[in-house]
């Protein structure tokens, strides 16, 4: 009898290993490691992941597995192993890191069927399957087990016949579409189009089309190849030669659009000198890290796109990783228009079954490049030529879940096992991947202009403390406001970013002062225009806005603080004349709804696009001359080290979407703390002054890059047991790490306690502690045995939001 190794899915210490169980006879030749399969355990029946497949076990009278879950392993041999790593690297267990690797629909109880593999014909099955599999038939998962055929599906599936779907039902209201298709063949139909008149051009044209094809068309994707509207079609219908049918399909913003074919660039001096060493790396199959830091607009896609061309050519793969917000249609086009068919995507707006679509396309091989976020440095690839990261400096790429991973630890990880290298892209790197480059552990690749040549735009930072002093109490400065009404009057388009991490409008009494605060958590709530609610962002509590102030009775209680919707409002009465499009969480929460808001404004239909952070990227149109920043502190204050990084990199971000063609562009800033450095050397421009400045003060602080954190919280719904908890953790580091390490300690979290649970930490710093990750798992095995008495313990590795 062969034996598995499987890790359960119980999340806890003691089962944070593999655990034997005995292969029915039937399975011997066809399980393998990285499939699922259901186990008993205790009383239970769980699933576990198949990690290692062996013929003898120390253990003895082991029990049977009881059912496979899968006909071919999801995960291979190179990502078991990954997950081997993260658990280790970021203290999480096991199963969380097999998990983390897959699309959600595998993990969620969906439907499960097996069908015919797409393309595939019945015959190539052997025939006892065929009555099965014959026109369309799909068996469902429960018949599959008690068929007694898995090993047979299995071996089919092996060879690609058959494929496990998941029926996910989707949320997402289904869409109709307008198809269009010829009613006669082409022979017909070009006689039926010679005796059209004259003067239908158009016509003849739609009607040349179908003679060209004879399969159902969207009308949509009809109109963009004939450049024509729905009237020449409909006349056409009209006239009998064409039908039109509505046809249900599900909403996918990347489906069914056509994607302009687009040739490699010949590439400038500096592009050639920036890809070579990256050519060197792929075709001397060596593994290393670059970091290719050039402004927005320098060429780095265009060196993406050649450097993934390279790899394809060998017969290999590219991940390509780029932040949710900037995953934008104009991003991927740019993919897809090179690559075609050989992409895949990957993005929260797909649903379940979308994304389980594209998992499956790259475990079949249809694809080469997946472009996506932060997850799909796990696609199932197993023959990897290049990983790029864009926009590396983004703090998205750290997930703060377990696994609390880094995307570029993973993709440095995974491409030191394919030996290939990485691309780290930025205008503005993070901290630690500029000094890694500085001291030569990664490969510095310089790209200093912009494509066109064009100087970047000049910025302006506005005082706004002047403002007040001038009386002005609007949230616009005179500067920006007539700035505003300039374009306006020449019909070009401006680009206002309301920075509003940290800055949330919250209910305020003004007679005395009183903030509405969450009841369970220490933090004001959030108030929502829909609805006229107020609710929090931790728990999700709701209520309603008082009328009377509950602290003093004062009838002057309101929503402060500049939201969207309230710069919205103002907007309407300073400018009256001018369209705005606001783009927030509220109004992007629908799929697609995000592209719509862009394409509307690329397409003239407002004048001025106003949003938060989301707008600050990817944005690349002619018209916008002018870009204004409401309020650039706001996120300075949060009591985060990296603050000051992220303002300098989110406001070099967003002026580079003025002026980036013809027209000249300009850029305000408004701010109350125009002396802070972060602000200054933004409005110069100038990184390498900014990375200077910053590295001292995270010297002199004892941050990153020069100093390792760690962070540790701890919660408890009594405040003196999450007070003394940390206390005693803090004790016991003190006692285990060498003198070189700083341990702040204990003290209240920023948000102190959430969910009616007390929240304390300590964070550690470091430079080397080799003994560090065993004290560290100590702890975590400790307090899992004290989980019962309501104590929570959590620790980050490298911490992104310091909460
Ligand atoms: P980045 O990714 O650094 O923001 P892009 O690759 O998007 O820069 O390049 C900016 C613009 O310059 C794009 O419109 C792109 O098509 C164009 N471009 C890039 N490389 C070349 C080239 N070698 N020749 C001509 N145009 C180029
Ligand atoms: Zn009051
Ligand atoms: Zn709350």
């Amino acid at each position: 009898m062969k034996i598995a190794s499987v890790i359960v899915d119980v999340p806890a210490k003691q089962t944070d290993k593999p655990f034997d169980y005995l292969i029915p006879e039937d399975w011997t030749e066809t399980m393998q490691p990285g499939m699922r399969v259901i186990v008993p355990f205790g009383p239970r029946k769980i699933q576990g992941f198949v990690t290692e497949i062996k013929d003898k076990s120390e253990f003895k009278q082991l029990k049977e597995i009881i059912a496979p879950m899968d006909l071919e392993p999801v995960l291979n041999k190179e990502l078991l192993h990954l997950g081997e790593w993260l658990t280790e690297t970021s203290l999480c267990f096991k199963i969380f890191a097999y998990q983390a690797m897959l699309p959600a629909a595998l993990k969620a109880k969906y439907e499960k069927k097996v069908r015919l593999a797409p393309g595939k014909e019945v015959a190539v099955l052997p025939s006892s399957l065929q009555a099965i599999f014959a026109d369309n038939k799909k068996l469902e998962w429960e018949e599959v087990l008690k068929s007694g055929l898995v090993p047979l599906l299995q071996r089919e599936a092996a060879k690609g016949h058959l494929e496990v779907v998941y029926e996910v039902k989707e949320r997402v209201k289904k869409k109709q579409v307008k198809v269009i298709r010829p009613l006669f063949p082409p022979a017909e139909i070009k006689a039926e189009m010679e005796r059209l008149p004259a003067n239908a051009e158009k016509q003849r044209q739609v009607l040349d089309y179908f003679i060209e094809h004879q399969d159902p068309v969207e009308q949509k994707q009809l109109l963009t190849i004939v450049q024509t509207s729905p009237s020449t079609v409909k006349a056409l219908v009209e006239k009998g030669l064409l039908s039109e049918d509505e046809m249900e399909v599900y909403r996918d913003p990347f489906e069914n659009r056509v994607f302009e074919h687009t040739a490699p660039l010949p590439l400038t001096k500096a592009q050639t000198a920036a890809i070579s060493p990256i050519l060197k790396a792929i075709e001397a199959k060596r593994h290393e890290v670059f970091l290719l830091y050039g402004v927005t607009g320098s060429g780095k896609t265009e060196i993406y796109l050649q450097a993934i061309q390279d790899v394809i050519d060998k017969g290999k793969e590219a991940i390509v990783l780029v932040p949710e917000i900037s995953l934008t249609p104009q991003m991927v086009n740019r993919f897809k228009g090179r690559f075609g068919d050989l992409v895949a995507v990957m993005h929260s707006g797909l649903s379940a079954g979308e994304k389980y679509d594209e998992w499956r396309k790259i475990q079949r091989k249809e694809v080469k490049v997946v472009v996506g976020a932060r997850s799909a440095i796990f696609a199932p690839f197993e023959n990897i030529g290049i990983i790029i990261i864009d926009e590396e400096h983004e703090t998205s790429y750290k997930q703060e879940d377990m696994p609390r991973y880094h995307a570029r630890d993973v993709a440095i990880e995974r491409a030191k096992v394919y030996s290939c290298p990485v691309v780290l892209g930025s205008a503005t790197p993070s901290l630690e991947s500029f000094a890694r480059a500085q001291k030569k552990v990664y490969h510095l690749l310089t790209l200093s202009n912009r494509m066109n040549n064009k100087p970047l735009p000049p910025v302006e930072i506005i005082d706004m403390r002047e403002e007040l002093r001038a009386e002005n109490r609007s949230m616009f400065s005179r500067k920006l406001f007539s700035k505003l009404k300039d374009r306006l009057e020449k019909k070009q388009q401006s680009v206002l970013l309301l920075n509003k991490r940290g800055h949330s409008s919250f209910v305020m009494c003004r007679d005395c002062g009183y903030v509405v605060n969450c009841p369970n958590c220490d933090i004001s709530l959030t108030y929502h225009r829909a609805g006229n609610r107020m609710k929090c962002h931790y728990c999700g509590y709701e209520s309603n806005i008082p009328n009377v102030c509950p602290e003093c009775s004062s009838e002057y209680i309101r929503y402060f603080g500049t939201g969207t919707q309230k710069v919205e409002e103002e907007l309407g009465k300073i400018l009256p004349e001018a369209r705005v499009i606001r783009m927030d969480v509220d109004t992007t929460g629908r799929k697609g709804s995000h592209e719509k808001l862009l394409k509307d404004f690329r397409d003239g239909k407002a004048d001025i696009l106003l949003g938060t952070q989301m707008i600050a990227k990817g944005l690349d149109f002619p018209n916008i001359t002018l870009v204004g920043v409401l309020s650039a502190d706001t996120m300075l204050h949060l009591p985060d080290f990296r603050s000051s990084e992220k303002t300098f990199q989110l406001l070099t971000q967003v002026s580079g979407r003025a002026g980036r063609h013809q027209l000249p562009g300009e850029v305000v800033i408004q701010t109350y703390t125009p002396e802070h450095y972060s602000i200054e050397l933004a409005g110069m421009q100038n990184y390498d002054y900014f990375y200077q400045r910053e590295m001292m003060m995270r010297k002199i602080h004892h941050y990153p890059p020069f100093y390792y954190l760690v962070l540790v919280t701890v919660t408890h719904e009594q405040l003196m047991k999450a007070v003394a908890e940390t206390e005693k953790i803090v004790n016991y580091l003190r006692s285990q790490v060498s003198n070189q390490a700083v341990i702040l300690g204990p003290a209240a979290s920023p948000i102190p306690r959430i969910n009616n649970r007390y929240r304390y930490q300590c964070l550690i710093k470091y430079k080397r502690e080799p003994n560090l990750t065993n004290v560290l798992k100590k702890i975590l095995d400790q307090y899992q045995k004290e989980a019962r008495n309501g104590l929570q313990v959590s620790i980050d590795v490298n911490p992104f939001i310091l909460m």
